[in-house]
């Protein structure tokens, strides 16, 4: 059974790699020779194969491992260079120039046939594309990655006289600038080393990192036993990613630990850019089986660029007032935080389907009912990075549901493998449609046969999926690096943190953040007049039995029930499964649940729950932008409004800022009390009035792009199902 689930798995590494060699430049053996393999780690066959810069100790750490684990050590240079070539690896290096040595330090790699083995390349061996590729065949490539700084002032202290390059005079830092690069290329699992880390520390990460691969990160259900459920019998990446919700109705979790990063390697993140952190954020989180770091690379680059987010930093943190710091999250294409995870997640989901279905080319329609932004971040992460891929999403939206920014926004977008459908009712109708049709068997038959098609609920894409929560997790954690950067804090004190909360997505983000060792003192959920969540936090009751939905200013939180809160009990009350298969039982069928005792006092330890009503929010725009100059948008609106009730002072605040105030600025203007002035303006004309008013924060270019082109094609619905039946099936010729 274990082979075969293997095989599977393998089997779709190399297929997915046919496809992303081609558009994508990679090097790409690391997929490609897990064709032949189906045993796992530790087994008799592997190498564990060591690869650095020199002076990184990779011979040391060999010695170490090979004492630890039990398996031989071959040190290329001296145990295959030096008595193949009868001299010194300096003398040959001389002799033969760099280009030329690399030549005949590849051809010597290949004869190399070690099994079971640790196996400590030479620094220039990974420049070898084709030896490369035959050792990564034998093993797992472990790229002890050594911050520069130590590297440097060991290999002055050792007086290296033999690294390639160093002959011609290059200076050291280009030769290992250049090393990093190809490094980074071609290993499965880094180990991400401190500063003046021992060999005896890094041994030990080797042997944990490994232990971690064999043990397998699946994925289980939070109400599943994870004591029952054996290792090849966890979900993988994959398809989690393309079933959204678990069979039973839980949420999916990892199953082994959340990995805790130690201050050294945190400390190595400080200084490195956003998509630098967010590939060894995430790294840590991935198992290399199911989507491997070269391919994670990848498509990080292609989600988070300068040509997608208006600011280099990404996700900035910029000073508000005081000790309060506001999380900037809107800079990507549709202006809302949804874009972090929107531009990465479809790429990933992809790239699943491409792997779980090798032999059938069964598609994809996503259908989403949207009532703000989750629409436009679907939409626009789909269609840039799922065209041509068999996915296809149609948004369903209420015609007189949204901000008129948001339709202009949505409407604009169709077209391609993605639909907007505007539909004469309110959100209820739509979901109730898209429902219905996830439920239409005619439906699906049909669609089997007219294309193999499957339709999926929107549960695929919105905030419950693990495929939004990752990246999630990386602006969290980046968000704090960003204060000690900019040398508010020092590694390792205390920060809070405020979010404007619905489903409870964007705050378990810091959630895990802070379980990876992120040291958030307090969690603040802040919520608008829909405050479940307030009342949960505060009394251990989540009761919704008299609650009605309430339209609100801030509608992106306008929400009873926070799906993502089922996986936050999970983890407090230490994976009790039994307890949240009740809970949301009762909360199913009673429209309640309650906890109690030592679980809730630990909710109560770390979340601090508070509401903001509908005038307090536009007096807090107001106010805010009075003595700052700032403009928030209604959510980040709520979310300040909350961290002043509840700021000491002691510690900084993160404010997670949202969305961008030209998303809703009818309501922004009018907080402003500029209601006169707006009488018969257009979107259009609203935005060069708040062009006038600030440029703090700077006007959102593509959605003024958006509302000022215009150049939408709107398609509204009767609320009839047969008409919204009839556009799926003419969409699905088109994707
Ligand atoms: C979706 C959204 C939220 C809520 O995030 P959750 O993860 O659902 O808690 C808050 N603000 C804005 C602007 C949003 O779009």
């Amino acid at each position: 059974m274990l082979s075969t689930l293997r095989n599977s798995v393998l089997w779709r590494f190399v297929e997915a790699q046919t496809i992303t060699c081609t558009t994508l430049r990679i090097r790409g053996y690391q997929q490609q020779r897990r064709l032949n393999t189906t045993t796992r780690i530790f087994s008799e066959k592997y190498n564990i194969i060591l690869m650095g810069s020199p002076g990184s100790g990779k011979s040391t750490v060999a010695r170490i491992l090979s004492k630890k684990l039990n398996k031989p050590s071959i040190d290329i240079d001296n145990d295959v260079l030096e008595p193949m070539w009868g001299k010194k690896i300096s003398e040959k290096l001389k002799e033969k120039g760099s280009k030329a040595f690399i030549e005949e330090e590849g051809k010597a790699l290949m004869t190399v046939k070690a099994e079971n083995s640790i196996i400590s390349l030479t620094g220039s061996n990974p420049l070898h594309d084709e030896a490369m590729r035959y050792i990564a065949n034998t093993g797992y490539v472990i790229f002890l990655d050594y911050p520069a700084k130590g590297i440097l002032q060991r290999l002055h202290k050792m007086k290296i006289d033999r690294i390639v390059g160093q002959e011609m005079g290059t200076p050291l830092t280009d030769i290992l600038d250049h090393r990093q690069s190809t490094y980074e290329q071609a290993y499965d699992i880094r180990i991400l080393c401190e500063e003046d880390e021992s060999p005896e520390s890094v041994s030990e990460k080797v042997v944990q990192a490994l232990k971690v691969l064999e043990e397998d990160q699946g994925y289980v259900s939070t109400r599943q036993d994870v004591k029952s459920v054996s290792p090849h019998e966890r979900t993988t990446l994959g398809e989690i990613l393309l079933q959204g919700l678990a069979p039973d109705g839980g949420l999916y979790v990892p199953a082994l630990q959340i990995p805790i990063l130690t201050k050294g390697e945190w400390s190595r993140l400080v200084n490195v850019g956003y998509r630098d952190r967010a590939l060894r954020i995430m790294e840590k989180l991935i198992n290399p089986f199911d989507l491997h770091p070269s391919k994670l690379r990848l498509f990080i680059e292609k989600a988070y660029n300068s040509e997608l987010f208006s600011d280099e930093k990404i996700f900035p943190v910029r000073h508000l007032q005081d000790n309060q710091f506001l999380l900037e999250l809107f800079h990507g294409p549709t202006g809302s935080f949804k874009d972090g995870a929107l531009q990465l997640m479809p790429q990933m989901f992809v790239d699943a389907l491409r792997h779980s279905q090798p032999m059938n080319s069964s598609r994809y329609i996503i259908l989403v009912a949207t009532s703000g932004d989750t629409g436009g971040a679907v939409l626009d992460g789909f269609r840039r990075h799922a065209e041509g891929s068999g996915v296809g999403v149609i948004v369903l939206f209420p015609e007189d549901g949204i901000s008129e920014v948001q339709r202009l926004q949505m409407t604009s977008m169709s077209g391609g493998n993605v639909q907007v459908l505007g539909i004469e009712g309110d959100f209820d109708l739509c979901q109730a449609m898209v429902k219905r049709a996830f439920q239409d068997q005619d439906l699906a038959s049909w669609l089997a046969a007219n294309g193999n098609f499957k339709l999926r609920y929107k549960n695929a894409a919105n905030s419950i999926t693990w495929g939004r929560l990752l990246p999630q997790i990386v602006f969290q954690v980046s968000a704090y690096l960003n204060l000690v950067e900019q040398k508010v804090i020092s590694l390792g004190d205390e920060v809070d943190v405020c979010i404007p909360t619905g489903n409870f997505g964007n705050i378990l983000g810091a959630f895990y953040a802070q379980a990876m060792g992120i040291p958030f003192r307090r969690l603040i959920c802040a919520s608008n007049t829909n405050n479940t969540l307030t009342e949960f936090i505060n009394s251990g009751k989540y009761d919704i039995r008299s609650r009605q939905l309430q339209k609100t200013q801030s509608p992106a939180i306008d929400i009873l029930k926070a799906s993502n809160l089922e996986r936050f009990i999970y983890h407090m009350s230490n994976r009790d499964h039994q307890l949240v298969r009740k809970c949301f039982k009762d909360l199913e069928e009673n429209q309640c649940f309650e906890v109690t005792g030592q679980l809730l006092e630990d909710i109560q330890g770390l979340l601090v729950g508070k509401w903001c009503s509908e005038a307090e929010c536009l007096q807090t725009i107001k106010k805010c932008f009075d003595k700052t100059g700032y403009l928030l948008d209604p959510h980040t609106a709520i979310a300040k409004f909350v961290a002043d009730l509840v700021n000491d002072g002691d510690v900084p605040m993160i404010i997670n800022a949202t969305a961008h105030y030209s998303k809703f600025i009818p309501q922004v203007l009018q907080a402003l009390g500029r209601k006169k002035d707006m009488k018969e303006k257009s979107v259009s004309e609203l935005f060069e009035m708040a062009h006038k008013i600030t440029e703090a924060p700077s006007m959102h270019s593509r959605l003024e792009e958006c509302v000022k082109s215009a150049s939408t094609c709107e398609k509204v619905l009767k609320p009839n199902y047969e008409d919204v039946e009839r556009e799926i099936k003419i969409f699905s010729h088109k994707i």
